[in-house]
């Protein structure tokens, strides 16, 4: 059903109106997770101000460990459907457990599906029975056609509505959080007729390394990118190290308008 062998166009997914696919590249941010009504609204503003068209906040958030933050749950939902309110902007946020499908979609404009998900196959048919839009990203340690089989289980459930998320890969170095698997980008959108974008925060894990690595997505031929944004990220509950800061901002939206010239 991914597969581009009998659906050799490229496909567009819309979410809230705002299209993801090979005519543009889509620009996702805000914060990391969802942490006050204010935190929030002030990321939108920042992330609407570098260009962003959607907005990405975690209510339920997938920590390695227990003891960490792991996100507000419903009220962090009710925080990002107020902020789509006032910003305009239509919201993806991540769901980690197919029981939370319904109440998550219930808000959302996009289902995000992380990579310690990918192959949690209850899940992706949840989600692909859930009616809204799926983000998945790639597992960390998956490999391309394992990603596209993720995928299959969504379409599977008659939603093929899907956008692959290029996060970055475990490998044997050290010096990045993960490494970006830029050549996933071509590779899956050769493969598959699915949009594929691309997570330069998560894959770096470091604020200098975000715009560099977002030039290289959208260098790469990515539809689209996903950043982390926040107010003060020396306060941030959840990964404030790679969120772009105010001063970041204005950098990014010359990135995000000179992409046709990188191309
Ligand atoms: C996220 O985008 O909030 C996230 C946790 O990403 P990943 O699943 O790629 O680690």
């Amino acid at each position: 059903l991914v597969s581009r062998e009998n659906h050799p166009e490229r496909s567009t997914v819309h979410v809230g109106g705002v299209p993801i696919g090979p005519d543009t590249v889509t620009l996702i941010a805000g914060p990391c997770a969802v942490e006050t009504h204010r935190q929030t609204l002030e990321a939108a503003r920042m992330a609407q101000a570098a260009g962003a068209v959607l907005l990405r906040g975690g209510a339920f958030k997938p920590r390695t460990s227990p003891y960490a933050f792991q996100g507000l749950g419903e009220k962090g939902l009710r925080i990002l459907a107020d902020v789509r309110e006032e910003t305009g902007l239509p919201i993806v946020t991540e769901v980690v457990d197919a029981q939370d499908v319904e109440l998550v979609a219930s808000y959302a404009d996009m289902l995000q599906v992380g990579t310690r998900n990918m192959q949690n196959f209850a899940l992706l048919q949840a989600v692909g029975a859930a009616g809204r839009p799926v983000m998945l990203k790639r597992g960390m340690n998956a490999t391309i056609e394992e990603w596209l089989m993720a995928a299959e289980y969504i379409a599977q459930r008659g939603n093929l509505d899907i956008v692959l998320c290029e996060r970055g890969i475990r490998t044997f170095e050290t010096a990045t959080r993960n490494t970006l698997d830029v050549s996933a980008v071509p590779v899956a959108q050769r493969l598959s007729h699915l949009p594929v974008i691309v997570d330069p925060s998560h894959s770096g894990g470091r604020r200098e390394l975000v715009l560099p690595l977002t030039r290289a997505a959208v260098a790469v031929g990515a539809d689209g990118v996903i950043i982390d944004v926040h107010p003060h990220p020396e306060q941030a509950l959840c990964d404030g190290p790679q969120a772009l800061v105010g001063a970041d901002l204005g950098e990014l939206a010359q990135v995000m308008n000179d992409f046709p010239a990188l191309l």
